[in-house]
This record gives structure tokens, sequence and C-alpha cells, in this order.
């Protein structure tokens, strides 16, 4: 019998915001490699270790023992799940929701979705929660992850849209990383700034990062900034470029407002209190002030370090602040440019996937805009009522006022702060559905049903990059078993839903089932027209064009003929007046300060080859080379002066549980900051909250206070104390 052919397929790295193009290969159904597409701009053929060995993740043998195949049921809290049909399990779901709206209101619902789903799932989700079931609570993981960048271009520049692009890597002479470990978290861009700086040696590079990582490695110039200091560190920056008379005046004059109280706010931070109170040499502040201001092109990458800060708002503003009062933004190789976390963070924000958004970077609490989606989407008003972000959800779930939380593509029980409030949260609401592509994610073990969801090499549609680049994403194989697209799932939701909410009116979800494809187009276009006229029109980007030309970046709206590389070389801003704003927000300190209790600064990170909370690099050992196991990171004297030793055995407690953990001794850290990785969870890290109950990782520890513009928490600074066990 002649063996099946070979197929290969064009798609993209469901992992890091990077967007890397692949090639999958698969053979009879099944998966059987992949590469790196060399025609993909963001990665031109390269893929980091985890993108390399994604067909290993998709392996037969995989998939059998970790996907879930098979909608799941549990008769009662506590019974183990049985298998249902799609039907049982979505009639079960949808008379559940419909009892909970019926009898406490839309604001009772609340649906928490994934930076990792594709703009089309997100698409479906956004108009079946705020389009047809009333309700505005609805948001994502993304939360977590970028929505202080959103606030921060919001706030200076108008828009939520990164005017750089990756192309400026090599094109810039200096470049500044904050809170940014990009040699792990988004290698195949780190990889792309070493090639530029190896072929520019005058380059300058400055990493300011309270942990001298791997990406400090390549720094002509490291700022060991203390935890929660940025917004001082800034503020200093632009003290020192006023005083040395490095600001581009004609700049500010021409294309921006509100200078004079950011001069007057700054006047403070003096290089002698930000030595002090961020630790940094004054002669490095005012070497990175020289180099940012007076070099040719700087560029700025950030990500985790300014997001995620009860001031992360503040942080982004400050930053991109610099650019404005220098200049240097908006031509070749300058420009603020923040690496997204997850793969589609972007997409989501495109469609308006989140509490505060609406479709095409509309704004809820905008009476216009809502007006425009509800006319747009068919429905006689958008509710004004602000939806409850990540924190909020949970926290409203945990005192009862959500009874139903809907889950899709994400592990809040292992990734969310203040892991005991999260699990209060999933077992106080009396519905909680989960639709998920693996069986055994922590948040599956709270779930009254389990929904099978495609996954990578599954799934039809298109992402977001960092840069503004929309990529198609393409199914190499069928789904696995009984699984469906996350996108098919809300709209068979919405069909369920639609006789008693909306009896006798046309469908809002006109969408086919099958194939696939037509139905994930069809939420494509709908999208495509909703930003007509928008900052990110991209009326003139067909899937047909993604086809023939390749991925593209926004805008790029009716007539345009490829995508639009960097914003704003114009000098015009998209805000009333068409300048960009400074915004004078003093310094805040950190939410949760160090204290005697309670002495050390912990933050938490992703290291090179793990993924979130491992549900898919954890199937593979050699993703385990790198790093083994859990480990609590110290510096050498802190270890030495309290008496412990390389390898043992501590506990760690904050304000909110306690974890048991090695100790690693490591001088990347300076004396009272402790690092430890994001990804471990149940498996690999057991602990206690104040009431006794199990927790299940690194996220036993963290708070859950936040920006309180972005509402993004502060993942990067919990106060904790360590004791021997
Ligand atoms: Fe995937 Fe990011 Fe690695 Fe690229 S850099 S292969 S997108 S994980």
């Amino acid at each position: 019998m002649p063996a099946s052919p070979v197929t290969e397929t064009r798609s993209t790295c469901p992992y890091c915001g990077v967007g890397c193009g692949v090639i999958i290969e698969a053979q009879a159904g099944q998966i059987t490699g992949v590469r790196g597409d060399p025609l993909h701009p963001a990665n031109f053929g390269k893929l980091c270790t985890k993108g390399s060995t994604l067909h290993l993740t998709a392996a037969a043998e995989v998939t059998r023992q970790t996907r879930l195949l098979q909608p799941m049921q549990r008769l009662h809290r506590g019974a183990a799940p049985v298998p249902v049909s799609w039907d049982a399990a979505l009639d079960t779901a949808s008379n559940q929701l419909r009892q909970i709206l019926t009898d406490h209101g839309p604001n009772a619902l609340g649906f928490y979705l994934s930076g990792q789903l594709l703009t089309e799932d997100y698409y479906a989700f956004n108009k079946l929660v705020k389009g047809l079931l009333g309700s505005n609570n609805l948001d994502t993981n993304s939360r977590l992850c970028m929505s202080s960048a959103v606030a921060g271009y919001k706030a200076t520049l108008g828009a939520d849209a990164p005017p750089a692009c990756y192309e400026d890597l090599e094109l810039a002479q200096c470049v500044f990383l904050v809170g940014s470990n990009a040699a792990w978290a988004h290698p195949i861009l780190f990889r792309r700034l070493e090639a530029a700086k190896a072929a520019n040696p005058t380059m300058k590079i400055i990493v300011a990062d309270p942990r001298r990582t791997d990406t400090a490695s390549l720094a002509d110039l490291y700022l060991p900034v203390a935890p929660g200091t940025d917004v001082l560190m800034f503020h200093g920056m632009l003290h020192i470029m006023l005083w040395e008379g490095w600001i581009d005046t004609a700049y500010i004059a021409a294309h921006t407002t509100g200078f004079d109280a950011v001069k007057a706010l700054v006047r403070t931070a003096t290089p002698e209190r930000v030595a002090q109170e961020c630790g940094i040499r004054e002669q490095d502040l005012l070497q990175a002030s020289r180099w940012f201001a007076q070099s040719p092109a700087t560029l700025s990458l950030y990500c985790q370090g300014l997001n995620q800060s009860s001031s992360g708002t503040a942080k982004n503003a400050a930053l991109i602040q610099l650019h404005l009062a220098t200049g240097q933004i908006g031509k070749p190789g300058a420009g603020p440019l923040s690496l997204t976390g997850q793969p589609n963070a972007m997409g989501g924000r495109e469609v308006g996937g989140m509490a505060n958004l609406l479709s095409a970077h509309r704004d809820l609490a905008n009476a216009e805009h809502r007006a425009e989606v509800a006319a747009l989407w068919g429905v006689a008003d958008i509710p004004a009522q602000p939806g409850k972000t990540a924190v909020e959800m949970f926290e409203a779930a945990a005192d009862g006022e959500i009874k139903a939380l809907w889950i899709a593509c994400t592990n809040p029980a292992q990734s969310m702060p203040d892991q005991r409030m999260v699990q209060r949260a999933l077992e106080r609401a009396e519905l909680v559905v989960v639709q998920e592509a693996f069986a055994n994610t922590e948040t599956c073990a709270y779930a009254d049903i389990l929904l099978p969801a495609t996954t990578w090499g599954e799934k039809i549609g298109t992402v977001t990059n960092s840069e503004r680049r929309i990529s198609r994403v393409r199914a190499a194989v069928p789904a696995p078993g009984a699984a469906r697209h996350d996108w098919q799932i809300a709209v068979q939701l919405a069909q369920r839903l639609e006789p008693q909410l909306r009896p006798g009116l046309p469908t809002l979800f006109p969408y086919p089932l099958q194939p696939a494809s037509a139905g994930a187009q069809a939420l494509w276009e709908e999208h495509r027209a909703s930003t007509a006229g928008r900052d990110l029109d991209i009326t003139g980007l067909s899937w047909e064009l993604l086809d023939a030309s390749g991925p593209q970046q926004w805008p790029m709206p009716t007539g345009a003929t490829q995508g639009q590389a960097r914003l704003y070389a114009d000098g015009l801003f998209p805000t009333v007046d068409g300048k960009a704003r400074f915004s004078a927000t003093p310094y805040q300190p950190l939410a949760e300060p160090v204290d005697a209790r309670y002495p050390f600064s912990l933050t938490t990170g992703r290291l090179r080859d793990q993924w979130h909370g491992m549900s898919r690099t954890g199937t593979l050992g050699r993703l385990f080379g790198h790093v083994a196991e859990p480990r609590l990171h110290m510096h050498p004297q802190d270890m030495e002066r309290r008496g412990f030793q390389d390898g043992e055995l501590v506990q760690v407690s904050s304000r909110r549980g306690a974890l048991l953990v090695p100790l690693q001794a490591d001088a990347q850290l300076s004396p009272t900051r402790l690092f430890m990785a994001m990804h471990w969870g149940s498996e690999f890290l057991s602990g206690r909250a104040a009431d006794g109950q199990r927790l299940l990782g690194i996220n036993a520890l963290t708070q859950p206070a936040f920006c309180p513009t972005s509402k993004q928490p502060e993942l990067k600074h919990t106060a904790v104390k360590l004791q021997k066990t």
C-alpha cells in the first residue's frame, strides 16, 4: 500500500508574541515535524527550543495522554467527570447560564479567556457576551500580560498601537531593554538583536532589570533597578536630559502637549535620589540618559517588568515620554516597542476582547463607540456598566456576586495571583465551564463541565504579533477526538441561547460551523469591516491577500498594497488635537513594600524552555534539560548571612500562603531580592494557605494588588520571608 503523502502547512508558533512562522509537516493525519518558515518576516526560518520541538508535543502518544478529547460533566461537585455528548454538555451549560441570567442578571456571568485564542475565537466570544448576554464581564489572561502597555500607549500616544517594528532592531543605534529578559522570553528576537549588535558594534545596549539576566550579558550598561522604582528611574533620566539640554524642544513644541507639568514633576528626581532609591549609580544613570537622548535612533524594548506592576501604566507612560521628549519616535530604528507575552494578546485587543474594550480599539466607556458597535452587531445597545477585569472577576466570584465562570484556553487556578482567592471563586461559583485542549490543568479539577478544544496544528484563523503583524494560522491535521474550535463552541452556545434572549429575531451568529475555514473567515470578515476608519484599519487585508503576500502589519486600509512598518512618522498622533500627551503621574512605591516581617522582594518570570503552566512544554523531557525543577534563587551573601545552603529546602511565605522549595545561590540577583520561575504548578510545588488549604504553585504567594488604570496585577513583586524547614 502506498504511504500517505507528507503535507506541509504554513502556520505560526503558539508560544510567545514574537509570532514566528512555522511549516508543519504531517502524514496520515498526524503532525510529524516542524521547521521555521524562511519566508515569515518575524523569524526568517529560525525557531527557538520551544518552537522547534512543537511537533513532539503533538505526537500521538502525547495527545492520548494529555488531551481532553471528549466533553465531560460532573454530576455533582466532588464526583469524577463522566463523558457526555456535545449536545448534552452544551444543553446543560446553556440551561444553567440562562437560569443564572434570569435569577441574577447578566453581571452574575463571568467569561475568562486567553491571549492564546485566535482573533476569530475572541470575536465570537466578545459578541456572545457583550452583544447577546448583555454583560461586559469578559476578560482574558492578557490582563496579566499586556494591559499596562495598552494603557500606557493610550495615555501618551492616543491609541493602543506599538509604533516601532522588528526591523528597527537593525536600524537602532541604542537599544534600551527594560523589565524584559528577551534572551529567554523572546529568544528569536533576542538572536536578531545579537546579530544586529555583532554587525554594528557601535550600537549601545542598556539593560535595566532587578536581575542580571542572560539578556544583560549583551549590555554595554546594566542598571540594577530596584523592584517597582522604574518610574523614578525614567523621571531621573528625564531630569538629566533637561539639565544637560538633551531634549528635543522643537519636537516637544510641535507634536506634544503637557510637557511643562512633567518638567516640574521630574525636578525632584535628582541623580542622588535615583541612586539611593533605585539602586543605580549616578554615573550609570547619566550614561544611560546620554546614550538614549543623543543616539541617532533609540529603540526601547520592554515587557512584564513594566507591565506586571501596581503602577504599570505610569511605568509605560514614563518610558514612552522619554521617546517623546527626545524625538526618538516615528523614525527608523526609534520608538517604544512593547514585547507581547502571548501569541495573540494583540489580536484579542483588536477585537475588543477585554472588559473595558470594544471592537476595533473602541472603548466601552465611550457612548459613541458603544452605539457604533451595537449598530455593527445589530443589537439595541451595549451595556455601559464596566466589566470586571481578571482579578476583579475572580474576587467577585469568591464573594458570590459572579455565579457562573466560563473559562477558555487558560489555567487561572495556577496562573492568577492570590491562588487561594481563585480557589474560593472556583469553589463558590454555581457553574464552572472550562473549554480546554489539555485534560489535566489545575483549573480542570474545578470544572462542572469540560469542553474539548482544538489547539496548535488544528486551529484556523489569524493572530497578531508584537509588531502589529497579522499572520494566518492554518490547520495541518484534523481535530482529535471530539475537540471543536473555540469559536465554534461560542457560536453553538449562542445559538442555544438566542431563541429565549432574542425571540423571533435573526441570529447574530450566522457563521457556518462547517467547513470550519468558512466560519472562521466569516468572523474575520466581520472583524475586518468593523475596523473601517479606525487606527488599526485593515479593510484592505483579506485572507486571500494574506495567503498571497504573507503576513502584514496593520494598518492596511482599502487600497493599500502592504502593511505599515512604523507609525507616527508624520508626527501626527491619534488624539483630538493630533498631539501626543505627556502625563505627569508621580512615582508610587510598591503596593506591598518589604518590611521587618517580610524582608525579601520575590519576583517571578519565565524560563527559556517552558511556557506558562507547562501543559504543552511539560510533556517533553528534553525541555527540562535547561532547568529541571523549581528553585528559589537567592543572592549568595543573603544565604551566608542566614545560614542557608545551596539546595537546602526552605519555606517561603507571603501574607497569603507558603511553599516548600529548594534554594539556589544566584549572584545575578541583588541582595534581598529573590526569583522563582512562574511555570511550576501542582506537579512540582506544594504549599499551604493560612487556612490550611493545599496550594498549587508559585501563585500561592503572589498578591492581587493591581494598577488602578490598567488593572494589571503586581506579579513582579511580593514581600516574602524565608524559614528553615
Ligand atoms: Fe515560538 Fe517565540 Fe520561540 Fe518564536 S521565539 S519559536 S514565537 S517561542
